[in-house]
């Protein structure tokens, strides 16, 4: 595709700590986050004037899905704002819990595995033509999805010793380091479950826009980053490598013997080096297939040109991780990629004392560099000292937390803005805009890239016209 839709969805790890008497669980403290959300919009699966989605599912994982965006910057702004929304939300829900004599902090962490070793997600989305041929780019990506991880794993501290799976033991009980969060949670290629099997593609056909063109891949495999430099390799690179395939640009076939086993294999071998087995009898390490994507995607861009701004340092980063993980130097990498800022910052805890990757400290720590409080998290606290570069500005991401980006999500936001000022009932999805009260009127954007619409336009008119003189200025929640 020339230009292509993205689109994110986190799920957050949730924790109360109290100051006083009173407990909450995480289900308590995720109902309590969202009753602003609630008290606005009257439910827990909310669309927001951004364009975004924020809700609250069964169970204790509060979620926030971008809106459609059809830029990486756009996309990296949108899943920050996500952030800045939760931040906004956990700041009322402290403010209200001391109304009922409850003073504690609710802490809300962009990660994947919580203490009970429960995971939980980060979804990629993005949009392809209907006319290629899915199940073969399915199969094409994986390989490069289950190596990937070197790349853009968040890392995690395993206090004792990567975890054992299947029938197989643990490879070392000593403390150790991995690239990813999600790899030990994962078990097959494809398929259209998201939570019993845990594939690293979901395939349930639901495109979010005209069926007939467009199909959604669902990416459900890559852990959440907190570094906006991480995010734009990963999403950029698959781009690359969906370009390639989209092309039939030759790559190599790779295609890997046991998913659950490759993943793990990788991500507890900080050397890249690990062979993992071919379905062809072959074996092969995670650097080489690296390798061979990135130097193909190199000789595509050279011949196809870059079709946007961050393209030479995607391909710049991608390089530099490989080179960094080859030569068992991290130091080039180490304020762009999360699994190295967090192992620079680890490291240097356990040269100054800590017993090591089995030190509750260090867990502590690996914790709260999820952490999204702006001033406590630690990751955004290296971010505002310089040692994690960002691309977007604070104010790019407090303004997307408000204004949809340049997609369908701009109809989607000036609808919700009109209906909220006219004090009418509406539903509304990816796709359809409704008035509850003119269901004859719902209207359809099926094309995720339009930024305008007659029939929107014409139902925001009509909307106008019943708004009351003063206007309900929206606060985003
Ligand atoms: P689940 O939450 O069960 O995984 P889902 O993936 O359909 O279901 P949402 O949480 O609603 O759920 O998120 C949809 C994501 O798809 C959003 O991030 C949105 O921006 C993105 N999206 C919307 N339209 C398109 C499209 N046409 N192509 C690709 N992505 C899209
Ligand atoms: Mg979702
Ligand atoms: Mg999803």
């Amino acid at each position: 595709m020339e230009r292509r839709i993205y689109g994110i969805e986190t799920e957050y790890g949730i924790r109360y700590i109290p100051k006083s008497l009173g407990h909450l669980g995480p289900e308590e403290t995720a109902r309590k986050l969202f009753k602003p959300v609630v008290d606005t919009w009257r439910s827990t699966n909310v669309f927001l004037p951004n364009g975004g989605r924020l809700y609250l599912d069964v169970g204790s994982h509060p979620e926030y899905a971008t809106a459609e965006t059809a830029t990486l910057r756009d996309l990296i702004t949108h899943d920050k704002a996500g952030e800045y929304l939760f931040n906004d939300l956990i700041n009322q829900a402290e403010d209200s819990l001391e109304d009922e004599n409850l003073t504690g902090t609710i802490y809300l962490f962009k990660n994947n595995v919580d203490s009970a070793d429960n995971s939980y997600g980060s979804h990629e989305n993005y949009m392809l033509e209907r006319k290629v041929e899915f199940a073969k780019l399915v199969a094409s990506l994986i390989p490069f999805l289950i190596t990937r991880q070197i790349i853009v794993g968040a890392g995690k501290t395993h206090p004792a010793g990567p975890p054992a799976w299947g029938t197989q033991p643990g490879i070392s009980a000593e403390p150790s380091y991995s690239f990813s969060q999600r790899a030990d949670h994962i078990w097959e290629g494809s398929s259209t479950a998201t939570t019993r099997s845990r594939p690293l593609i979901n395939t349930r056909d639901e495109p979010h826009a005209d069926a007939s063109l467009y199909r959604r891949l669902h990416v459900i495999n890559g852990d959440s980053n907190m570094s906006q430099t991480t995010t734009l390799l990963k999403i950029g690179a698959t781009d690359l490598v969906l370009r390639m395939l989209e092309e039939r640009y030759p790559l190599k076939d790779f295609a890997v013997k046991d998913t659950a086993t490759a993943l793990r294999t990788i991500s507890h071998d900080l050397t890249g080096t690990a062979r993992f087995a071919l379905a062809d009898g072959g074996e092969i390490s995670a650097l080489e297939m690296q390798r061979h994507y990135l130097e193909s995607a190199r000789a595509f861009v050279e011949i196809k040109g870059e079709h946007h701004q961050d393209v030479a340092y995607v391909l710049d980063l991608w390089t530099r991780t490989l080179d960094a993980i080859e030569a068992g130097d991290f130091s080039t990498i180490d304020t762009e990629i999360d699994w190295a800022i967090k192992k620079k910052l680890l490291d240097a805890y356990i040269a100054r004392g800590a017993s090591g990757y089995d030190d509750p400290r260090i867990a502590q720590l690996d914790l709260a560099y999820h952490d999204i409080d702006p001033r406590r998290g630690v990751y955004n606290l290296l971010a505002s000292r310089g040692q994690a570069k960002t691309v977007v500005s604070e104010q790019e991401i407090a303004r997307a937390a408000i204004h949809p980006p340049e997609t369908r999500a701009k109809l989607r936001g000036a609808f919700i803005n009109a209906a909220r000022n006219a004090g009418e009932q509406f539903t509304v999805d990816w796709v359809h805009m409704k008035l509850n009260a003119y269901p004859q009127h719902t209207v359809m954007c099926k094309d995720p890239f339009a930024t305008e619409s007659e029939d929107v336009q014409a139902l925001i008119k009509v909307l106008d016209g019943i708004a009351p003189s003063t206007s309900w200025a929206p606060p985003f929640i």
